[in-house]
């Protein structure tokens, strides 16, 4: 994600969304229920226990004038544990009916997002079930939690950490990703934009069918469906993965723009390895939304985006989409690497930027501005995730570099990238690995860029060539 003000100022600075946070219940004492949530420090209610969802088969229909959805989700999932009732994560319209493995459930509707369900027969350890959901009535969400309406009348999804659940029911943490596929209808003037393969587009009488098939596991946030009157623009690597990419009719001239995303998709892979998905593209709407969201394979951009923000968004295809964190505090590998490249690897190798320059400039700047530093960079706070890494983010990581060297720095975040490709990391585990990479003590350096909420020492803000 970046946001609008992402970099820091004034307005950046105070960008602390509003959280809410529902303080972790406890569980009944059945062993025979799966938990509510995982007791993400930040999102203790995201995600539930006792089943590991492997695919999401997304069925819905949506119709731009009354924007009303129409949807039937269903989950395969694999049982952890015995169980008698389990949870999904749910807030969108009312719910018809529940199935597990073809027999009707009981299900009831809690909190903020809780679909609890309990299936005729108790689901047994170690076996597959699957679970059908149907649901339908208007579309809900707000700015940045889930359906975005846009000036033609159509419609989309997007937000992080939470947009998921108003559109279809899942295990909403990054813990459990799944493959992901969707059929949308919708009126046949109308088109559809998600992640992955566009497999089918048929039009039959009044209405308009789309496929889309994300064949590499994904999380929820990073998944979205967006229905507008698109432009499209295909492209080719020059590997033949295909790239697909739509406007919505004012954000044509970013058409331009998109034409680079091969050399973007080349410059990456350079750094961090293989692209992780088969295809790529982009989405760019053309609602005054106030963020960039790197939605799997396909992000979605805001009409303020400019090429930094594509770099961005790109980079997070390895930082956050194929190597996601394990829990929300762990957002500076997402934030932090794609600001960093974005904002220094790419002015530095394309353009030629100065950007050890670029780096005392900023420390000049804000080094003794306490609201700088005020966030650590390692678990910031719940509602603080996207505040720090977007500005002292790509500080740490170019300090990090010039303490390492280029020899080191580089084809360890390669190594740690590739090693978690598919996967979940944490900040914990980045820093041990950082130090299994160097006879030099790392310890100080981490503590002071990671954990504190004060300048670095001036040791650790100038290390290597930075040093004057
Ligand atoms: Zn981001």
């Amino acid at each position: 994600m970046r946001h609008r003000w992402g970099r820091y100022t004034a307005v950046g600075a105070a960008l602390v969304a509003f959280t809410s946070a529902v303080p972790a219940q406890a569980d009944p004492a059945d062993p025979f229920t799966g938990s509510s949530g995982l007791g993400d420090p930040y999102y203790p209610m995201d995600g539930n226990g006792g089943y590991d969802a492997t695919h999401y088969d997304v069925t819905i229909a949506y119709d731009p004038p009354t924007q009303q959805l129409r949807g039937s989700t269903r989950i395969e999932a694999v049982a952890t544990q015995a169980l008698r009732t389990f949870n999904l994560d749910f807030n969108g319209p009312p719910i018809s009916k529940v199935t597990v493995n073809n027999l009707p459930a009981w299900f009831d509707r809690r909190d903020e997002h809780e679909l609890v369900v309990t299936p005729t027969l108790p689901l047994l350890p170690g076996l597959a079930f699957t679970v059908q959901v149907e649901y339908a009535g208007p579309v809900t969400g707000s700015d940045g939690e889930g359906w975005v309406l846009s000036p033609s009348g159509g419609a989309f999804v997007a937000g992080e950490p939470h947009s998921a659940t108003s559109w279809y029911p899942l295990n909403d943490t990054p813990l459990d990703k799944a493959t992901f596929t969707l059929h949308a209808t919708v009126p046949q003037e109308w088109e559809v934009m998600s992640n992955g393969s566009k497999v089918r587009d048929v039009v039959q009488g009044p209405d308009r069918t789309v496929d889309f098939e994300m064949r590499q596991p994904v999380i929820g946030y990073l998944t979205t469906v967006a229905v507008d009157r698109f432009e499209f623009l295909e492209q080719r690597r020059a590997n033949g993965t295909p790239l697909l990419s739509a406007f919505a009719p004012d954000a044509l001239q970013a058409k331009e723009m998109e034409l680079r995303l091969p050399e973007i998709l080349d410059f990456q892979e350079e750094l961090y390895g293989p692209y992780p998905f088969d295809v790529a593209g982009g989405i760019y709407v053309d609602t005054e939304l106030q963020f960039s969201l790197e939605t799997q394979s396909r992000p979605i951009y805001a009409p303020w985006t400019e090429l930094d923000t594509v770099v961005h968004e790109i980079t997070h295809q390895w930082w956050g989409d194929s190597l996601s964190v394990k829990q929300w505090s762990d957002i500076c590998l997402n934030e932090c690497f794609a600001s960093y490249t974005a904002d220094y690897l790419w002015p530095e190798r394309k353009e030629g930027a100065d950007v050890d320059g670029q780096y005392r400039e900023t420390l000049a700047k804000y080094r003794d501005d306490p609201k700088f530093w005020e966030n650590a960079l390692q678990n910031p706070g719940v509602g603080k995730e996207f505040t720090s890494v977007y500005y002292r983010g790509p500080l740490f990581l170019h300090a990090l570099r010039r303490t390492l060297g280029d020899a080191i720095f580089f084809p360890a975040i390669h190594e740690f990238a590739n090693a978690h490709r598919y996967g979940n990391a944490s900040m914990p585990e980045f820093r041990k690995f950082l130090q299994s990479k160097t006879t030099q003590d790392l310890t100080g350096f981490l503590a002071a860029w990671l954990d504190r909420t004060e300048p670095p020492a001036d040791e650790y803000l100038y290390p290597g060539s930075l040093r004057s």
